[in-house]
């Protein structure tokens, strides 16, 4: 499978999500789930199973949170390269055969620059050690999700080694457009472009449809990847219970072709369920090769004054007011149907 040039011609489905899915199914939630790669290989190995059956065509590793600085809170600090390698492994042999591209899931690090720092943490080194196990594994993309900033994303970008793999570039946005300190993602995605990223996009943070909202005020013609929350998480009897049912999920899917996007698949709180949805409703449809941008692209090159957070200065100010909007809105607003 090509997916580069396949991207140019249609949508393809990717996974939904690994980690809520262990947890909604029984792991306990202080387990360190990549270290399941390797004492517990056919629970995962049946999870990417179970969405090359309900139509994804590129599954992601349980790598996500696999670089030394998450590890160590488990211990395990000095695994980065058996668990990647297992995880790599376990999805290869689930994908052979079937068409399926393999990606080595890369998150965050999970601390701050200033906190890197002060633990004497090389960032870069982190990132090139699980990538490098990643593309040792197999794997045919490294994709990079979740950032929240564009430098960490840099840092991450730099350091991964040349390889013929595929760079898939995601960060969590809000529906406004910009990440922490205010960047424009129209601005980060050049800049990840340049450092090598054939493919950019959004994931997590938002519902579908604030993912559709998102994608509004980008241009199309890119290649363009959107994986969305299954709606905003309600904590219930001690657990996450997202809310987004796969219809509706399938639904806005159709919206985020409508606004560009080209590769389509789910985060937090989505299922097998939700990418049999998925895999149906955007079957028919192909990439847009242009739209009309809701929100005029100088605009969004405005710096944004950020204030200050009390506790979190990371942290967007208007974080909050989004997040406790979206649910009623993902809920409660039908999706429309949009054909393209
Ligand atoms: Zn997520």
């Amino acid at each position: 499978m090509n997916l580069l040039e396949e991207l140019d011609t249609r949508i393809v489905c990717g996974d939904g999500a690994m980690g809520t899915l262990l947890l909604d199914r029984g792991v306990p939630v202080d387990r360190c789930l990549e270290e399941l790669c390797v004492s517990e290989p056919t629970r995962i190995s049946s999870i990417h199973q179970e969405y090359i059956a309900a139509g994804a065509r590129v599954i992601e590793t349980n790598t996500f949170g696999a670089n030394a600085v998450r590890l160590s809170r488990f211990g395990f600090e000095n695994r980065v390269v058996e668990l990647n390698k297992a995880a790599a492994g376990i999805a290869r042999k689930a994908a052979r055969g079937k068409n399926v591209c393999v990606a080595g899931s890369v998150g965050p690090l999970g601390i701050s620059a200033h906190e890197a720092e002060e633990r004497g943490i090389d960032r870069a080194e982190c990132f090139r050690e699980q990538v490098v196990a990643l593309i040792e594994g197999g794997v045919d993309i490294v994709f990079l999700e979740t950032f929240m900033n564009l430098e960490e994303m840099e840092i991450a970008l730099r350091a991964k080694p040349e390889s013929d793999c595929i760079v898939v570039t995601l960060f969590a946005c809000e529906p406004e457009g910009r990440l922490q300190a205010g960047v424009p993602l129209v601005d980060a995605f050049a800049r990840c472009r340049e450092l090598g990223a054939a493919i950019v996009g959004a994931n997590c943070l938002n519902g579908p449809h604030a993912m559709v909202q998102l994608l509004e005020k980008l241009p199309a013609g890119d290649r363009l990847a959107a994986y969305p929350n299954a709606g905003y998480p309600r904590y219930t009897e001690g657990r996450y219970v997202y809310p987004t049912a796969p219809d509706y999920f399938a639904n806005a899917a159709r919206e985020l072709v409508a606004q560009g996007a080209r590769l389509i698949g789910g985060c937090c709180g989505t299922t097998p369920a939700h990418i049999d949805a998925v895999a149906n409703a955007i079957s028919d449809l192909r990439p847009i090769r242009s739209k009309s941008i809701r929100m005029v692209a100088e605009a969004l090159r405005t710096p944004l004054r950020i204030e200050r957070a009390p506790a979190d200065s990371a942290r967007p100010v208007n974080q909050t007011r989004i997040r406790e909007r979206g649910p009623s809105r993902d809920q409660n607003r039908p999706a429309r149907r949009q054909n393209v």
